[in-house]
C-alpha cells in the first residue's frame, strides 16, 4: 500500500518558517531570549546625515513577537526607558574593523518620503527575479530543488550576468558559483555577498534568490559608477541551501565551510533514494573533492548575505532593513510510531494500537510544549506525517513524523526536543504503540559578530534607512560561512511574513533599498579594513 503524505501545505512565515533541513556543525554561544530590542533614536531624531526636513519622531522597534521584553543578554530593560543607550553598546573591536566608535543596533524608521535608491534599480531587480522564477518545475510557485539541472541553469544565468558586469566567474567543487570583481589590491582577502538559488517545493521567488539578485545589482551599480575597491569583491550563488530535497539545509555553504563529509553526502538521500553525492556527480561535481576542499579563510575578509525576512517583524514595524544578530538553531527528529494495522470494521475500539491517534497526540504535544511560557520564543513544528498503510479500511499501523524545534537558546532547544519525546513516549505507552526516535540533524544557534553588524547599521543610518537588530528563525548560508569568515545578514521585509509558499513577496523597491544598504556596508568594510591593513602592504598610493 502507499503511504499517505499530508501536511505539505502552506505554512505561515512568521519567525518559524524556515529553510528545510537542519544543519549541524555551526554553533556559537546561544543567547537567551529575543533579539536585542533597546530602542534607539534613529536617523530622524539624531540630526544625522539626510535628516533635513524630518521631524524628530522616534519609533521603537519591538521584539520579534511584538512584545517589548527585557534583553536577557544585556540585562537591560528595553522600550522607551532604554532609548538612550545602544542595544549592546556596540563597539568595533580594534584590530577587527574600526576605530571604536559606537553604533546603535536599532533605529527608528526613517520618516516619510520615497526612499533614495541611489542608482539601485527596482525594475532591473524585478526583471532578474522574473527570469529566475521562470526556471521552475511545472506547478504552483517555483520548484527548483537542490543539485538539479534547473538549479544549475539558474547558476549559469547568474554567471552570465556577472560576466556582463565585469566579473570573472568560477565554480567551486561544491557547485557554489563565485564571481570575482578585482580590487586594487589583488591579494587582499575578499569581501563577499550572496545567497542561494534553489528552492523548496512550490516556493516563492524570493527566498535566497533576492540575495543573489542583490549581489547582481551590487555588481551592476558598482560597474556603472566605476567604483574601485581595495579588496576584491566576491558574489556568490550557493548551491543546495534548502533541505527540501535531501533533508539537510545549506549543503553548498556547509561544504564551503568544511563542515560536511563524503560519508554524509552519501548517506543523505532524496525521495527517490538518490544521494547528495550521486546528484552532485550527475551534474559533474566530485563530492569527494567538494568535501576535501573548503574555502580558505585567509582568502576572505567578511561576508554579508541579504535575505527576505520570512517573518513579519519588519513589515509590522514598517522598518526597511533588519540587521541579524542571532540565527536560530534547530533540532530535527524523526519519530516512528509502531501500532498494529488491522481491519477497521472487525477490530473493536478498545484494545487497538492505532499509530495515527498516538501521532495526533504527538502533534499536539509539540505545540503545547512550545507554547508553554517556559519556552517563550521556541518554535516546534510537525511538518510531515507519513501514514501506513494509508488505507480507509485499515487501522494505521505505522506513522512517521518529523519534529523541528527552533530556538535561539541552545540548551532550551535541546530540552524542548527531549521534553517532546518524553511526553510522546508516555502517550504511546498508554496507547500500546511503540516509538523509535531518530535525530536527523542538530544545529546550535549562531551569534553573528557585532562588529560586522555595525557596518550594516552604520550604512543604513547614513542612508537614512530605518533598521533594527533582529533574530533569524530560519537557517541561512551566512551561518555556515561565519565559520570561514565573519558574516552579517541584511533582512528585507516579507509581505505578511509568508515564505516557502507561492504567495511569498517582497517589493523590488524594498530589495533595492536593502541592496543599497548591503552595498554601502561592503564599501564601508572595504574602506575600514583597507585602512587597517593597507598601509603595511601598499606603498606609493
Ligand atoms: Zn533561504
Amino acid at each position: 500500500m502507499t503511504a499517505t503524505r499530508t501536511g505539505a501545505g502552506r505554512r505561515r512565515g512568521d519567525a518559524t518558517a524556515a529553510s528545510e533541513g537542519a544543519t549541524d556543525g555551526a554553533n556559537g554561544p546561544a543567547a537567551q531570549g529575543s533579539s536585542a530590542t533597546a530602542a534607539e533614536p534613529g536617523p530622524a531624531g539624531t540630526g544625522g546625515p539626510g535628516d533635513a526636513g524630518r521631524t524628530g519622531g522616534t519609533r521603537h522597534a519591538e521584539a520579534a513577537d511584538g512584545a517589548t521584553v527585557p534583553d536577557s543578554r544585556t540585562g537591560r530593560p528595553n522600550g522607551p526607558a532604554a532609548q538612550s543607550s545602544s542595544a549592546a553598546g556596540e563597539t568595533v573591536p580594534a584590530g577587527t574593523g574600526g576605530t571604536g566608535h559606537t553604533e546603535a543596533a536599532v533605529s527608528a524608521e526613517a520618516a516619510g518620503g520615497a526612499p533614495d535608491l541611489a542608482g539601485f534599480d527596482p525594475r532591473r531587480i524585478a526583471d532578474a527575479l522574473e527570469e529566475l522564477a521562470a526556471l521552475s518545475e511545472p506547478g504552483p510557485g517555483v520548484t527548483r530543488l537542490a543539485y538539479t539541472r534547473l538549479e544549475r541553469r539558474a547558476h549559469e544565468l547568474f554567471a552570465r550576468w556577472m560576466r556582463e558586469a565585469g566579473c570573472t566567474v568560477a565554480t567551486d567543487p561544491a557547485g557554489n558559483t563565485i564571481a570575482t570583481r578585482a580590487g586594487r589590491r589583488p591579494h587582499a582577502p575578499a569581501l563577499g555577498t550572496g545567497s542561494h538559488l534553489d528552492s523548496v517545493y512550490q516556493a516563492g521567488r524570493f527566498d535566497g534568490i533576492a540575495g543573489v539578485v542583490a549581489a547582481v545589482e551590487t555588481a551592476r551599480v558598482l560597474a556603472e559608477r566605476g567604483t574601485e575597491t581595495e579588496h576584491p569583491l566576491r558574489f556568490v550563488a550557493f548551491a543546495g541551501e534548502e533541505g527540501a530535497r535531501f533533508g539537510q539545509a545549506c549543503l553548498g555553504s556547509k561544504l564551503a565551510a568544511g563542515l560536511s563529509s563524503l560519508s554524509e553526502l552519501r548517506a543523505r538521500t532524496d525521495r527517490d533514494g538518490i544521494s547528495v553525492a550521486d546528484a552532485m556527480s550527475e551534474l559533474g561535481f566530485d563530492p569527494a573533492e567538494a568535501a576535501a576542499t573548503p574555502w580558505r579563510p585567509e582568502e576572505w575578509a567578511a561576508f554579508l548575505e541579504l535575505h527576505v525576512e520570512q517573518g513579519s517583524v519588519l513589515e509590522r514595524g514598517q522598518i526597511a532593513v533588519g540587521a541579524v544578530d542571532l540565527i536560530s538553531g534547530s533540532t530535527r527528529l524523526e519519530l516512528t510510531l509502531h501500532g498494529r494495522a488491522s481491519h477497521t470494521g472487525g477490530t473493536p475500539m478498545r484494545g487497538r494500537s492505532d499509530a495515527l491517534t498516538a501521532a495526533a497526540e504527538a502533534v499536539l504535544v509539540a505545540e503545547e510544549v512550545a507554547l508553554d511560557v517556559r519556552h517563550h520564543g521556541t518554535r516546534a513544528t510537525v511538518g510531515r506525517l507519513d501514514v501506513a498503510p494509508g488505507s480507509i479500511t485499515t487501522i494505521p499501523g505505522t506513522v512517521t513524523l518529523s519534529v523541528d524545534v527552533r530556538d535561539v537558546d541552545a540548551d532550551r532547544q535541546r530540552e524542548t526536543a527531549a521534553e517532546i519525546v518524553r511526553r510522546v513516549r508516555a502517550a504511546c505507552d498508554r496507547r500500546r504503540v511503540g516509538l523509535d526516535v531518530r535525530l536527523l540533524a542538530d544545529t546550535s544557534p549562531v551569534v553573528l559578530p557585532v562588529w560586522v553588524r555595525q557596518f550594516i547599521t552604520g550604512a543604513a543610518r547614513q542612508a537614512g534607512v530605518g533598521y533594527r537588530a533582529m533574530t533569524s528563525g530560519a537557517s541561512h548560508d551566512a551561518q555556515m560561512i561565519n565559520r570561514v569568515t565573519p558574516a552579517g545578514m541584511v533582512f528585507v521585509p516579507s509581505r505578511e511574513g509568508l515564505s516557502h509558499v507561492p504567495e511569498e513577496w517582497t517589493s523590488p523597491v524594498d530589495i533595492a533599498v536593502g541592496t543599497r544598504v548591503l552595498t554601502d556596508a561592503l564599501l564601508r568594510l572595504d574602506r575600514r579594513l583597507g585602512q587597517l591593513s593597507g598601509g603595511e602592504r601598499e606603498s606609493g598610493r
